[in-house]
């Protein structure tokens, strides 16, 4: 048994992957170098044709921080192994020129870097790309059956927190030879584990949950040994590999990740459970909600539902622009995942490149609001949003 079975998820947060220190520190020191010394030639030799493990160059990974990040990355999603990147945006183009050279379908709404990625820059390099609203999973067997390899989607989504079902589109993407690859950033292990799941690769912006705290860019990409080495080359030719720096700050707020996405999870239910009985309000978009729509498929794969949430504000983007405006706790920022809460309207920033008919087809109202809900007094953010809706 391996240490990422062994352990509950809490302890592997604190302990997985930490590497013995001399002067007796609990945390892997950072190893802030670039290059490694060798006794020989022949020990050199060793680590570059790949018969012994050991630190080399700190852009192809082989850094004794970045390589304990990683052990750290992989245990939390319950993974054979990972690979950090220095953003998310990072982790993607990698995995996509990797495993997606075939094709790829990307299901429902993402990320508008993702989503530009997918539609409009891989398609340069001859990359055949399909991009599939929720409503329109009817046609990814047609897609598969011409020869897409990889399947991506975002499950919660951005910003309408559509689910779909990791288990169900694995065996369908599995039945023709496909990947599933799930972006779980707004979900966080601590509420999903997608390769549980049955999907084949997991990725994130690190910068989000995984970092916590809105002081670090990075990606991880987590999933089988056999899967990942082959991204390797990419990762180290492209430049992508996280400082060292990086690499220890993201571990560190790793320790605390249970903590502060379970605050997250109870503090946005109970924002949410307050918009969704606001007359101001039109609708609330939260997995924990019985009244979204999603809300089973929530249950059955997911821990808890997250600290992202999505609220339609009545009178339109005119409207919710002016009670974006009026927030004193929530900053106006379109990140999430940090322990401030944050407020965007998607209209302004995450969707703002779609032309309004695009948004309209993806259900993305002017009205929208989306929350990121932070480590505050979930009572001082209900009242910040009940003043700001005055
Ligand atoms: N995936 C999701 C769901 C995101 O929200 C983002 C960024 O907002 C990314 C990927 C890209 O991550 P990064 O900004 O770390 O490159």
């Amino acid at each position: 048994m391996t240490e990422t079975t062994v352990n509950k998820f809490a302890t592997r947060c604190v302990h997985a992957g930490e590497l013995p220190d001399v002067n007796g520190s609990p945390h892997t020191p950072i190893y802030n170098t670039t290059t490694f010394a060798f006794p020989s030639t022949a020990a050199i030799l060793d680590v570059v044709e790949g018969r012994a493990e050991g630190s080399l160059y700190t852009r192809y990974g082989l850094n004794p921080t970045i390589k304990a990040l990683e052990a750290k990355l992989a245990s939390i999603e319950g993974a054979e192994a990972a690979l950090a990147f220095a953003s998310g945006m990072a982790a993607e183009a990698a995995l996509f020129l990797t495993h997606g050279r075939d094709g790829i379908v990307c299901i429902g709404d993402a990320y508008g870097g993702t989503l530009e990625l997918i539609g409009q820059q891989l398609p340069l390099l001859g990359i055949p790309t399909h991009l599939l609203l929720g409503t329109e999973l009817d046609r990814l067997d047609d897609l598969l059956a011409g020869g897409a390899r990889l399947v991506f989607f975002e499950t919660p989504s951005n910003p309408t927190l559509e689910l779909f079902d990791i288990a169900g589109i694995a065996q369908q993407a599995h039945a023709h030879g496909a990947l599933l690859v799930v972006d779980n950033t707004f979900a966080s292990p601590v509420n999903q584990q997608p390769l549980a799941l049955g999907a084949d690769l997991v990725v994130h912006s690190a910068t989000k949950y995984l970092g916590g705290h809105s002081d670090i860019t990075a990606g991880a990409l987590m999933g089988s040994k056999e899967l990942l080495d082959a991204v390797r080359p990419w990762r180290k030719n492209l430049g992508q590999t996280p400082a060292p720096e990086t690499a220890a700050l993201l571990a560190r707020s790793l320790r605390t990740l249970i903590v502060r996405v379970r605050q997250q999870n109870a503090s946005a239910l109970a924002i949410a459970r307050a918009m969704e009985a606001h007359q101001k309000i039109t609708r609330v978009l939260y997995p924990g909600l019985e009244s979204f729509p999603g809300h089973a498929l929530a249950k059955q794969q997911m821990a808890d539902f997250g600290g992202m949430l999505t609220i339609e504000i009545d009178g339109g983007g005119d409207a919710a622009a002016a009670a974006v405006d009026r927030l004193k706790l929530f900053a106006i920022a379109p990140s999430l995942g940090g322990v401030e809460s944050l407020a965007t309207q998607p209209v302004t920033t995450t969707h703002h490149g779609l032309s309004p008919e695009e948004r309209s087809r993806r259900g993305i109202t002017d009205g929208m609001v989306r929350l990121s809900v932070g480590l505050e007094d979930p009572q001082d953010l209900i009242k910040d949003l009940e003043q700001a809706l005055q």
